[in-house]
């Protein structure tokens, strides 16, 4: 099959046009065309001769994502379920807040990193998505805003699947969203989520974009942490923090720690003790996520919450509760696609 139009970034078509001979700049005027004047169709891109536009038809196709359904809850958040080409259904959140509007992106169809309390684990990775698959995730979500005269500014990284266990096409659509002849998407308005793949955070340490990025932390002890979240077994929480460190040096750039509360697990004042004193002193940010119920596991209730943020302001730990949206429409990660698929393995069991 031919590649996808959507694979490439702006560097990667230089390459492509270097090898046919062809000068640097087409690679920006194809870039323009797709994302700019988005155009798909190759007989509109009239500023290539014939010939040329001949051969781009030879080499690549234009992708598009079917919407099987789009759900809007009552505060505005819709979420989006795709289908890709090979049937995965995969979904993808939109979020409107009083700053703009925010994607959450989906990069792998499942996730293998089975944290306990996610939606997401409970079904196995399939594959990781493409560079393609994600950035259409945003072209045609930020294609359905335009049309009623709003845009996207923000991306999130955070949704099914985890971004640093499928690296290289996250980078790729990442470099693509934030290309100034394209989408535009400014880096310091895209944020990458993380449970913590230590040599990923060296690796990404490099990565020139002013990327924000977050981890999922959860848990401050390692004996607890190991048992919720299996990656903990592999990266403890001192090669965490040490990569995080490395990262900081390197970039300058403040980390979030991601915290979601979960009622009698790691909401106690003795778990804001410990967690205090892991990541007292960094320049990080705790964000308090409430937690989306979505099986055996409660959120914690406002009192708890607001006990285990004023801990940690006391203590100079920097925190924000953050406010949740989509709750009446799953929008958790993984819970619509769960159910899509719970829904079509009992239509083909019954059938
Ligand atoms: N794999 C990446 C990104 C996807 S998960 C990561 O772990 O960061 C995005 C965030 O949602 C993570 O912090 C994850 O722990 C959190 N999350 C998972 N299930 C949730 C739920 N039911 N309610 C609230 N947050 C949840």
């Amino acid at each position: 099959m031919k590649n996808s139009i959507y694979n490439y970034s702006r560097s990667s078509f230089e390459e492509y046009f270097l090898k046919l001979g062809s000068p640097k700049f087409r690679a920006t005027q194809l870039f323009e065309a797709v994302y700019r004047q988005r155009i798909t169709d190759f007989s509109e891109m009239t500023n290539f001769k014939k010939e040329f536009r001949l051969k781009l038809e030879e080499d690549f196709r234009f992708e598009h994502l079917e919407i099987v359904k789009e759900q809007v809850s009552s505060d505005e958040t819709r979420k989006y379920l795709f289908r890709l080409e090979d049937n995965t259904l995969i979904e993808t959140v939109l979020m409107k807040h009083n700053y703009g509007f925010s994607v959450c992106v989906t990069t792998q169809a499942g996730c293998n990193m089975g944290c306990l309390f996610c939606a997401s684990g409970q079904t196995k990775k399939k594959r990781n998505l493409t560079t393609s698959e994600m950035v259409l995730q945003v072209f045609q979500i930020d294609q359905i805003l335009r049309e009623s005269g709003n845009r996207l500014s923000h991306v999130v990284i955070m949704g099914i699947g985890e971004p640093f266990d499928n690296y290289d096409n996250v980078l790729e659509f990442i470099r693509i969203i934030n290309d100034d002849k394209g989408l535009e998407i400014g880096s310091r308005h895209i944020t990458l989520s993380t449970c913590g793949i230590v040599p990923k955070i060296y690796e990404f340490s490099d990565f020139p974009l002013q990327v924000n990025l977050a981890v999922s932390l959860h848990f401050a002890n390692d004996e607890k942490r190991s048992k919720y979240m299996k990656i903990n077994r592999k990266y403890g929480l001192h090669d965490l923090l040490e990569a995080l460190r490395y990262y900081y040096q390197k970039t300058n750039r403040r980390i979030t720690f991601e915290y979601i509360l979960l009622a009698g697990i790691n909401d106690s004042i003795n778990d804001a003790q410990e967690l205090v004193k892991l990541i007292g002193g960094m320049n990080a940010y705790v964000n308090l996520i409430p937690y989306n119920e979505t099986g055996i596991f409660k959120r914690s209730d406002e009192n708890q919450r607001r006990a285990f943020f004023d801990y940690l302001m006391k203590n100079n730990i920097n925190a924000i509760m953050r406010k949740e949206q989509g709750h009446d429409i799953d929008a958790a990660c993984g819970q619509l696609r769960l159910k899509e698929m719970q829904c079509e393995e009992e239509s083909s069991s019954n059938q």
